[in-house]
């Protein structure tokens, strides 16, 4: 039996996409690749057509609508009423 010490031997791992639900394929290269960033990155939530899709689509870090649902009152001279263009 030989363990490496310090080579990390990745295996391509199954995981669940929290979007469509489909399992896909975290790949033992991701996972290195991953791995090499500082901070490391966490393992992903989505499938990569998923993903692909979310980086098509304009998705706001947080809008008003949202800072309010989660009790942030930051801005409370918005007179915004919701109109989006
Ligand atoms: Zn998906």
């Amino acid at each position: 039996m030989t363990e490496g010490s310090n080579n990390h031997q990745y295996q391509d791992k199954l995981l669940q996409c929290v979007d469509c639900g489909n399992d896909f394929i975290f790949s033992a290269g991701e996972q290195a690749f991953f791995a090499s960033k500082r901070p490391p990155l966490a393992q992903p939530k989505r499938c990569k057509a998923c993903r692909e899709e979310r980086k098509r689509t304009i998705h706001p870090p947080m809008t008003f609508d949202e800072a309010r649902e989660c009790g942030n009152t930051l801005y409370p001279g918005n007179n915004h009423q919701g109109v989006h263009q």
